[in-house]
């Protein structure tokens, strides 16, 4: 793989369609091509460093180039890389399985492998639409969703997603859904609490009416991540809770961007000791080093679908090629290995405190930051054009874009989600990566904005 990097440029420009990106603009610019990574840092083809602070679109976890997660996949590979999960089994698919029931909250028994976000949120669609046929209750057919909702790509997640710009071009290959409003404290006129218990006495309104057609309802559990690192108000996921078992509807939570320590928990719902009916995990399942997902299920849905002939109806016909892969599988026990010798999450702790401590010094007084918002190591810096009433910037002065921009010049890696910066780093950064992060992203928004 020794092709030069000027060269190599010329290729990234001529034939690769990058994802979430207008390319007549990306052409315009000087690629970054990475090369390898070390740490919390990636390193391009000049050899100019970037500290990741978002963590490869929120997936990596101990950092890059980890020697026990190198070894894991190696080692299996020297057994073998793939085999397929349909009608066969293989030893990491097995052992990971019994781990993840046991990581996840309880009642969570039951792991079915999927390949990404995506295809984890589209399997917990078709189950939990399925769930409902098999149980006689045919008209529950509906699913609710959050206004801002992001739960993938393809098309059943694209349905059950919020997000005007992503999704509004497919809307006619889309299937009908209920949505309720996001629980925005920072955007609702009222406190926190208000918030929550105006959006739970929506959804209240809705299942009342409509109960009998819904089969779940849909969530990301306490942050909406791609909605601008949306943090819900402590008390919403578990009054969902409560409204689904009141309706006898199911609740799904995907747990893609929160699970894996990000919040500060191994998965955000165990901040309300919520278990969902169906989970779906990814991004953080591998420390960011394969695509794996699983769709977890409680016994009551597993159970649902037991016996029967292949024609009776009660078999979950899904399922990917690269189902339960090796590699993937490795590479996942590895990753939680080191979560339990390291102590994550909860010895993260104290780094998250110092990370908002910083925060909270270096950027809380910027006439144009409105808001600093997260949870664990999930924060969203809200630009706004005006502090005192809150007034955004216009899309087309693309605030986000060009601050995020200028961070990227200065070697720290982030991409915005419109007027919100992220911080997403891995979970392995230090409280020295912590300061370079801060004091970039205030430079940053100080030459861009002024202070
Ligand atoms: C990233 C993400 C997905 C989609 O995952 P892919 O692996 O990109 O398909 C789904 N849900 C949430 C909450 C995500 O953050």
């Amino acid at each position: 793989m020794n092709v030069d990097k000027n060269l190599l440029k010329e290729w990234d420009k001529t034939y690769v369609w990058h994802p979430f990106t207008q390319m007549a603009e990306y052409v315009q610019m000087e690629p970054i091509i990475i090369e390898r990574g070390e740490g919390c840092w990636l390193v391009d083809t000049e050899g100019n460093k970037y500290l990741d602070a978002v963590g490869s679109i929120w997936c990596n976890v101990h950092g890059y180039n980890v020697k026990e997660l190198n070894e894991a996949l190696c080692q299996q590979a020297e057994k073998i890389a793939h085999s397929t999960l349909l009608g066969l089994s293989n030893v990491p698919a097995t052992i990971l399985a019994k781990k993840l029931v046991e990581i996840t909250p309880e009642g969570l028994n039951h792991v079915f492998y999927t390949d990404d976000g995506s295809t984890a949120m589209e399997s917990a669609l078709k189950m939990a639409y399925q769930f409902w046929q098999l149980k006689g209750k045919k008209k529950k057919t509906k699913f609710v969703k959050l206004d801002e909702a992001y739960h993938g790509d393809t098309i059943g997640s694209v349905s059950i997603g919020g997000i005007d710009l992503f999704h509004s071009m497919f809307k006619e290959l889309m299937f009908e859904t209920y949505k309720i409003p996001s629980p925005y404290p920072y955007r609702f006129n009222g406190t926190k609490e208000e918030c929550r218990d105006y959006v739970l006495q929506k959804l209240k309104e809705l299942l009342e009416e409509k109960h009998e057609e819904i089969a779940a309802v849909v969530l990301e559990p306490l942050v909406q991540a791609a909605a601008g690192i949306i943090v819900h108000p402590e008390g919403f996921l578990k009054g969902v809770r409560e409204l689904c078992n009141e309706y006898d509807v199911l609740l799904i939570l995907d747990e893609v961007a929160t699970g894996f320590g990000k919040t500060g928990k191994m998965f955000a719902c165990q901040w309300e000791n919520v278990t969902p009916d169906i989970m779906a995990i990814s991004k953080g399942l591998t420390a960011g080093y394969m695509p794996l997902a699983a769709t977890m299920a409680t016994d009551r849905v597993y159970e649902a679908f037991w016996g029967g002939d292949y024609g009776s109806g009660k078999t979950f016909f899904h399922g990917h090629t690269f189902t339960g892969n090796q590699l993937g599988c490795a590479v996942a026990l590895a990753n939680i290995k080191l979560f339990e010798e390291k102590g994550y999450p909860e010895s993260l702790a104290p780094k998250i405190e110092y990370l908002y401590k910083r925060l909270n010094e270096e950027l809380s007084e910027l006439k144009h930051v409105g808001d600093i918002r997260g949870k664990g190591f999930m924060v969203g810096i809200e630009l706004v054009k005006d502090k005192k009433t809150k007034e955004g910037f216009s899309w087309k002065d693309n605030v986000g874009r060009r601050v995020s921009r200028r961070i990227v010049e200065k070697g720290v890696f982030t991409r915005p989600l419109g007027p919100v910066l992220v911080i997403m780093p891995p979970l392995a950064i230090s409280e020295d990566e912590i300061d370079f992060m801060v004091k970039t992203y205030k430079e940053a928004i100080v030459e861009v904005l002024g202070n």
